[in-house]
């Protein structure tokens, strides 16, 4: 099997997988218990904190463990637009291209008075510090815009509208779950108030993850009950899987250049073996993307036949987001960098990870090619188009 979804979800590491085994076993007291016993998942659960801060810039008393991206992402726009209230401040900023924590928890905001300005991605999918900074108004209280984004591997110009956000006094939320792991990331040098980050995306459990949260930033509670995290997020902690998760990012922190340059040198092999096929074009800009993101469209054929095709070649991929998989409507992703509908449904996305070989990259491109050439020998819309009744787009 060729595993090419990463961004849907990654393998936890040995170290991550033999971490949380073993601490299952040893520390499963409860860090708010007195006796030595509790204190022990205490210590696990601090050093994870210390851990997971350092990796970002961030101080341990910033960190807030979570049940993953999502959570993370609600509590973070939540927590920032309950401040805005409190100060009569209800405008807030994001991109069309958001990540569905994101722009459902913005809809949600919308229904309660809030507005919401959805920035332009442009063709190129990525977002221009220029119309963060036109766009912010007097009562604008939040700027949220992803690192990376998980369709199209576009990665923002972070640090550039965490400038922007600093000189105007707004809060800066950014939801770096793809990012954080994979390219580095310093909630100092890219001021940013409120992250977003999980942990199976970097190798470690699912159900995990964290919020960095500025100090001096007042969140609202998700879940109230005991004192838990700061009083910020009720609940006995997850401490093995909160240690597996710090196991699984000082790894990725450690290995991250040599990782990157692999998969970068295999990501633009792909690019162009893909690019050979014709009426097919990258989504995403070419370089400002992540090391292990490929993005296609292809004229003329249906993503979700393309995908059950690879599958029977032991290739697993995606043509969007597994959130969205399963509807037929094309990835918003595609529809806001303004692919039309018909070529939006001929999506495919290879998320690549580190282990990645050359020769797997090649069965790829050849597997990718047979098998769009195999689709378009029966399509209705492919023969129009060879036909002349419909013009080609790409
Ligand atoms: C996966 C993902 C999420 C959701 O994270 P979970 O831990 O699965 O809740 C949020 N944002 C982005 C960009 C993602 O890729």
């Amino acid at each position: 099997m060729i595993y090419a979804d990463q961004a849907a979800t990654t393998k936890m590491s040995d170290a991550a997988a033999e971490c949380m085994c073993s601490l299952i076993r040893e520390a499963w007291g409860n860090p708010s218990s007195l006796y030595a016993h509790g204190q022990r998942a205490k210590e696990v659960l601090e050093q994870a904190r210390q851990d997971v801060a350092s990796v970002i810039g961030a101080e341990p008393k910033e960190i807030i463990f979570t049940s993953g991206g999502s959570e993370a992402d609600n509590q973070a726009i939540l927590s920032a637009a309950a401040l805005g209230r409190k100060a009569g401040k209800t405008h807030i900023i994001s991109t069309a291209f958001e990540h569905h924590a994101v722009l459902h928890t913005l809809k949600k905001l919308e229904k309660e008075g809030f507005t919401v300005t959805l920035l332009d991605v442009h063709e190129n999918g990525l977002v221009r510090p220029e119309e963060v900074e036109a766009a912010i108004r007097d009562d604008t209280c939040l700027v949220t815009v992803m690192y990376a984004n998980n369709e199209i591997g576009t990665i923002q110009p972070i640090r550039e509208i965490g400038a922007v956000c600093r000189e105007k006094n707004v809060l800066f939320h950014t939801d770096a779950v793809q990012a954080v792991g994979h390219i580095p990331v310093n909630v100092q040098e890219d001021q940013i108030d409120l992250l977003s980050a999980s942990a199976h995306k970097f190798h470690g459990p699912k159900g995990v993850g964290f919020l960095y949260a500025r100090k001096g930033i007042r969140l609202t509670n998700l879940i109230e009950g005991g004192a838990q995290e700061r009083g910020k997020r009720a609940g006995t902690e997850n401490v093995p899987g909160i240690a597996a998760m710090a196991a699984a990012l000082r790894e990725a922190n450690a290995g991250m250049a040599r990782n990157a340059a692999h998969m970068t040198a295999m990501r633009d092999r792909l690019i162009e073996g893909l690019s050979g096929i014709p009426h097919a074009a990258l989504n995403g800009d070419r370089d400002h993307r992540l090391p292990g993101n490929v993005n296609f469209c292809f004229e003329g054929i249906e993503g979700e036949s393309l995908l059950l095709l690879l599958d029977d070649r032991g290739i697993c991929a995606s043509s969007g987001s597994a959130c969205t998989s399963g509807s037929l409507d094309p990835s918003h992703v595609l529809l806001a960098i303004g692919r039309v509908h018909d070529v939006a449904h001929g999506s495919l996305r290879l998320s690549i990870g580190e282990d990645i070989t050359a020769d797997q990259v090649e069965e790829i491109i050849r597997a990718v090619s047979e098998v769009v050439q195999y689709l378009r020998g029966f399509s209705p819309i492919w023969r129009d188009l060879t036909a002349g009744k419909k013009a080609f787009i790409l």
